[in-house]
């Protein structure tokens, strides 16, 4: 039986990545996909393991060579999914996890239309400001822009039509319990 290919989204600071995180140890044969970008590493981040942190010289040269399922720019820089391991984890019947941002989502909709898209909302745009806020590793500027650019990513997602489903992320429990609900009752 084919796998699934769930996709996640939300604004920065909604809780996407505790949410995904929880999903990954509940769910059995489920992975994780590691995106590309040309940001700079973050943190506590590490290489190969959130990220494969590249260069645009080389974002380019695999979109050139149609190595990506998707791509967006975000904040001036690139992100994309490479293609193989979610071809090949969808083959191999397994789970895999995409955290990505609503043009990705948009894409995938097309591409990939039997694939499951939630969109994670913060419960109030305060607790965002103050989840953003709590980031050490970002200047003030940079969460600034995050949190500006939180609303338009809401309003784009509701009227994009590419999320099947809206969690309101109360608690990473509750979203988790919502999502694996969600992933019980899909068909066949
Ligand atoms: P961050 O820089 O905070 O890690 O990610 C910024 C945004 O890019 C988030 O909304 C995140 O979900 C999204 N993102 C991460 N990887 C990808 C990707 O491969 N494709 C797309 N379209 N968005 C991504």
């Amino acid at each position: 039986m084919p796998g699934t290919l769930l996709v996640i989204s939300g604004p920065s600071g909604a809780g996407k990545t505790s949410i995904c995180e929880e999903l990954l140890r509940l769910i059995p044969n489920s992975e994780w996909s590691v995106s590309c970008t040309t940001r700079k590493l973050r943190g506590h981040e590490v290489d190969g393991q959130d990220y494969h942190f590249i260069s645009r010289q080389r974002f380019d040269e695999m979109a050139r060579n149609d190595e990506f399922l998707e791509t967006a720019e975000y904040l001036n820089e690139w992100y994309g999914t490479p293609r193989k391991p979610v071809e090949a984890a969808i083959a191999a019947g397994r789970t895999i996890i995409l955290e990505i941002d609503v043009q990705g989502a948009a894409q995938i909709a097309t591409r990939m239309p039997k694939s499951i898209r939630i969109f994670i909302l913060p419960p109030t745009m305060e607790t965002l400001k103050a989840r953003l806020e709590g980031r050490q590793t970002e200047s003030e500027a940079l969460q600034a822009r995050r949190l500006q650019k939180a609303d338009g990513e809401i309003a784009f997602a509701r009227n994009s039509g590419c999320y099947q489903h809206f969690i309101t992320n109360d608690t990473i429990g509750n979203s988790v319990a919502s999502i694996l609900s969600i992933l019980n009752a899909k068909p066949a």
